[in-house]
């Protein structure tokens, strides 16, 4: 009985909350959403993108315009930000309160995000006091939508030689969520870039050693230049001490 009420009502809330999840992220990496970029971020058709996105325009919740992609109205944003919080929540919780790994939590948290009650979201977030980040450095959107935005770069991107600090550490591919841990690349942990190839490895001094790092491994870190903090703690600091 319960399986003709959860039928293809709730398999269409959460798809919606997929897209409006894919095109928010989407939008920050880039001016332009295509629906061909959407399509690849979720790993579906180009023809079922294009009904959805249309579905999505009828509901208020993008606006689409040929030639110039999709974008989230306010309505999108705020939709999207909400399910983000309970994502972002839910693995922190997980981590922190029930001992899961850093590297375990996503697709729990993939699957949760759409059954959770933004009530219990809320109270999950007070009895963490409620984080501003979580476990792989990803800002929390707070209960009335507004996330915090940093000036990051990827380590992609990072020049060679200067100093940074990783910050972030996306989390959706757990077996290299793994491998950065075991190679040292923890949320405050300091690398410089050493060394460049020419089909994008990246080699990186951290946590004492040396990693190499292909370029899909590398564009899943990203860091805080220290050099600014370094000016601002310049040696008149520690004189008095
Ligand atoms: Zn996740």
């Amino acid at each position: 009985m319960s399986g003709s009420r959860a039928g293809p009502r709730r398999d269409h809330s959460r798809a919606v909350e997929d897209y409006l999840k894919a095109i928010f992220k989407l939008q920050a990496e880039s001016l332009q959403v295509s629906t061909t970029a959407l399509a690849g971020e979720l790993d579906r058709s180009d023809a079922s993108v294009t009904n959805m996105v249309k579905a999505l325009a009828e509901q208020g919740l993008l606006v689409h315009e040929p030639y110039h992609g999709v974008r989230l109205t306010p309505q999108g944003e705020s939709t999207a930000l909400r399910i983000i919080r309970r994502h972002r929540v839910i693995e922190t919780y997980l981590i922190e309160r029930l001992r899961y790994t850093w590297d375990g939590v996503h697709e729990e948290a993939e699957r949760l995000e759409h059954a959770a009650s933004d009530e219990l979201i809320d109270r999950m977030a007070r009895a963490l006091g409620d984080p501003d980040e979580d476990p792989h450095g990803a800002p929390i959107p707070s209960s009335d939508g507004v996330i915090a935005s940093r000036d990051l770069v990827s380590l992609t991107e990072l020049p060679v030689g200067v100093d940074a600090v990783v910050r972030e550490v996306s989390d959706e591919d757990s077996v290299r969520l793994r491998e950065l841990a075991a190679a040292g690349f923890l949320l405050g942990t300091g690398v410089v870039v050493t060394d460049r190839s020419p089909d994008g490895d990246v080699v990186v001094r951290v946590a004492g050693g040396v990693q190499t790092l292909d370029a899909v491994t590398a564009a899943l870190i990203r860091l805080e230049r220290s050099e600014t903090t370094r000016v601002d703690e310049s040696d008149d600091s520690d004189k008095g001490r």
